[in-house]
């Protein structure tokens, strides 16, 4: 295993390896919750493969058998123009069947960046066939995280996914990101007038008439699982609304019942024009992403030359009979009802943590959790350092895979997650916690 290791350093290049995190760990096998290293050490896996995902859990023989049946029959074959293939037809059938009203169009990717890129496209492409030319802008928000490619990489309101990497996408603005728990953002006033008034600021100076859309994940997930005020979407909405501005929702992490539902940003009364997801569409086994695109606009951008935007790869038959397979499983096993048990087993178990000096807030939504870290509670100062000195000593001394983001330790395991290891997910985070100094 440590003759790996060093393979690894010589040869692989990890995307977010820092020179003061050198650790390795080599996952060489899973099943449900629970993953294997390459020393034979085992770990719960509480954060869905350490990336937001595995909703059906490791090792399923079901899924593995529709990667193996479709592969021997065709394994892939372009789908660009003319040609299609029919487990992606019946895939997108399925995926609009389970959409919000008005939403029948599904345009496929290998991941959730190239979903948002698309997302941006069309929108832009939208208002250039509707004879609107100038509606370029994009408008996101800060601390959120979209993906990496240049469009959703500049999109993503913090400084590691630009710096280094300039011209980033040009006429992307970002706003303030709602974060009930930091009043102080919002001088006092109740969080949604403020940002609705900031919105609506930032739509007069740049000009609505040069706006395409704005994209925002309905719980925010990168920034420490952040539920907005209930009012926050809707108010959003009907502001964009009313001037011509399309709301693009980024699901690539609350989709597929992460959060009980099948799309959190209709509950989240978003109505968005274009839903982007992925990561749970096959609980990770392939990678696939789906772009929910609305009715309209989906005519708009098919007609005349088309959309002109696609991958090798899209609608690739093995994986989209890979994602019929994880939606069977996620529908035959009740695991949308099951996210919302694991949420309120983490919420009954992580209470105690409340209470520590340390905690500032602990989060649920659904089957996902965060845990943010305070120097002081009256100041509510991040306690930076914590986060990745939790998650460190939990994979350590508890053998559970966490991942911390900023000040804020997060969980957001497989839906197959037993009571058991629930409690000893929750109690292992206690325990690390209460040793913590501000
Ligand atoms: N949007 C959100 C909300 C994400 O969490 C991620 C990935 N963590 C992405 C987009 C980017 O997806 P991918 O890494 O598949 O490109």
């Amino acid at each position: 295993a440590s003759e790996l290791k060093d393979r690894d350093r010589k040869y692989v290049i990890h995307p977010h390896q820092r020179a003061d995190r050198d650790e390795r760990h080599i996952i060489v096998r899973g099943k449900g919750s629970t993953v294997w290293d390459a020393e034979g050490n085992e770990y719960l896996d509480a954060m869905g493969s350490a990336n937001w995902m595995g909703q059906v859990g490791h090792a399923r023989p079901e899924l593995a058998e529709a990667a193996a049946e479709q592969m021997a029959e065709l394994q892939y074959f372009t789908g660009f123009d003319v040609y299609s293939n029919e487990p992606s037809i019946r895939l997108a059938e399925r995926l609009a069947g389970l959409a919000p009203e008005g939403i029948d169009r599904v345009f496929f990717t290998n991941g959730g960046s190239e979903g948002v890129d698309s997302a941006f496209k069309a929108a832009r492409l939208f208002h250039f066939r509707r004879g609107e030319p100038d509606r370029t802008w994009i408008i996101s928000r800060r601390l959120a995280y979209h993906g990496c490619t240049y469009g959703s990489g500049t999109a993503s309101g913090f400084d590691l996914v630009q710096h280094g990497f300039g011209p980033n996408l040009p006429n992307v603005e970002k706003v303030t990101p709602p974060l009930p728990f930091h009043s102080e953002l919002y001088g006092g006033q109740h969080p949604t007038d403020f940002l609705v008034n900031e919105l609506e600021q930032t739509i007069e100076r740049i000009g609505a008439g040069n706006i395409a859309a704005m994209i925002g994940e309905p719980v925010m997930g990168g920034a420490g699982v952040v539920p907005p005020p209930d009012d926050y979407w809707p108010r959003i909405r009907e502001v964009l609304s009313a001037h011509g501005i399309l709301l693009i929702a980024d699901e690539v992490v609350t989709s597929y019942g992460r959060t009980g539902v099948w799309f959190e940003s209709q509950r989240r009364g978003m109505n968005a024009d274009i839903i982007v997801t992925s990561k749970g569409l096959t609980s990770g086994y392939m990678p696939l992403g789906a772009v929910l695109i609305r009715n309209g606009i989906a005519d708009a951008i098919t007609e005349a030359e088309g959309f002109f935007h696609g991958h090798t790869y899209f609608g690739h038959p093995v994986a989209c009979a890979v994602a019929m397979a994880n939606l069977d499983v996620l529908e035959r096993e009740g695991l949308l009802d099951r996210a919302k048990q694991i949420g309120e087993w983490f919420e009954a178990d992580l209470a105690p943590a409340r209470e520590f000096p340390t905690v500032g807030e602990v989060r649920v939504a659904g089957a996902t959790a965060g845990i943010e870290l305070v120097a002081d509670r009256q100041s509510r100062e991040p306690l930076l350092a914590g986060a990745a000195a939790v998650s460190a000593e939990l994979r350590r001394a508890h053998h559970v895979i966490v991942r911390d983001y900023n000040a804020t330790v997060v969980l957001a395991p497989p839906l197959v997650l037993e009571r058991s290891q629930a409690r000893q997910i929750s109690e292992a985070i206690v325990e690390v916690v209460s040793r913590l100094r501000g």
